[in-house]
């Protein structure tokens, strides 16, 4: 392609044969019909089945598909990170390949931003009808704990589809880290934002790459990517039981003075109870440091500018 296109739409694809083909067919009519120049990233984690075969099948009627292929399968997060930092277009949508994001809400998403100005655009799942019992809660107890993390930027049960302005990509790509959770991320980045509503559909075909395992692993990557609270855990462990150990001691003293120990108790408890206080102090302190480094090695820009009348393009429309 020669001039960078308007939109582009990153889907990460991962032994999709059975959905892909569908996906197409909805995507590409709708693509077509918006009147702007697009491309679609398609990014293969690595497939195992037809899905690279069927991709290039895909981009032979179709120019616009583009392919990228992981040598193996390294996640859907990695994935999109991909497709992020390739993508050319000036607005960019992130979407699942299962037809499980309507595609329909792409347009809505481009309107949005366009006409307010936005830097993203969060795709929310306004009913978790679809999903099973089990998914829907422990989605919402991942995104309690998000919220508690990243702050009330953070919009409940938005999802990775959602539109990107070249601006807020950069920014991102910008981001030194090395397993990006983009859902927290992009909250982060607090840009001019605001919301499509939409209706969480049953998969098209094939069945979720998501076990459980997978999505322990993107809550641990979730909290640690934002927080140190984990490793503060035993500060604050440590302090409560260094005030427990001072209130057994005065209750030890007592009991010894008034005579009713057995010879020895006293010095092993109240011993026993501080070098477990103060040895948890220390791996507290530990932690602590261990926090900061991690944090200074994220090495995450302190700021965004939006506007600086030095430079000739006034993104947000808020200088004279
Ligand atoms: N995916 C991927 N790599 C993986 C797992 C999934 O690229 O290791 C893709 C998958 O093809 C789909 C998207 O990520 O387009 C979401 O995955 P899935 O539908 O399995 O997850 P769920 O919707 O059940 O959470
Ligand atoms: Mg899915």
């Amino acid at each position: 392609m020669s001039t960078a296109p308007l939109l582009s739409i990153v889907m990460p694809i991962y032994n999709e044969q059975e959905a892909l083909p569908l996906t197409v067919e909805r995507l590409r009519p709708l693509l077509d019909g918006l009147d702007v120049t697009y491309e679609v990233v398609g990014v293969d984690d690595g497939s195992t089945d037809a899905t690279p075969v069927l991709m290039r099948k895909i981009r032979q009627d179709w120019p616009e598909f583009r392919i990228v292929r992981f040598a193996r399968n390294s996640g859907h997060q990695a994935a999109l990170s991909a497709g992020l930092h390739r993508a050319f277009g000036d607005y960019v949508v992130s979407i699942d390949a299962d037809l499980q994001d309507p595609p329909e809400k792409i347009p809505e998403m481009l309107a949005l931003a366009r006409e307010q100005g936005l830097d993203i655009v969060y795709g929310v799942r306004g009913d978790r009808g679809t999903d099973t019992f089990f998914k829907r809660h422990t989605a919402g107890a991942y995104y309690w704990l998000m919220r508690k993390l990243v702050g009330k930027r953070m919009p409940s049960q938005a999802g990775d589809y959602r539109l990107l302005s070249r601006a807020a990509v950069d920014a991102l790509k910008a981001m030194p880290e090395h397993q990006p959770v983009y859902r927290l991320l992009v909250p982060w980045l607090g840009f001019p934002s605001g919301e499509v509503v939409y209706v969480r559909e049953e998969r098209v075909a094939g069945s979720t790459h998501y076990p459980l395992s997978k999505m322990v692993r993107l809550a641990l990557d979730s909290v640690t990517n934002f927080s140190a609270s984990p490793l503060r855990l035993a500060t604050w462990l440590g302090l409560t039981s260094f005030l427990v150990c001072i209130a057994l001691a005065v209750y030890t003293t007592v009991a010894y003075a008034v005579g009713s120990t057995v010879p020895g108790w006293s010095s092993l408890f109240i011993g026993m109870l501080f070098i477990g206080a103060v040895q948890l102090v220390c791996v507290g302190l530990l932690g602590e440091y261990v926090g900061r480094i991690y944090s200074a090695v994220q090495a995450r820009p302190a700021y965004f500018v939006g506007y600086d009348s030095a430079e000739e393009q006034d993104r947000y429309g808020t200088g004279e």
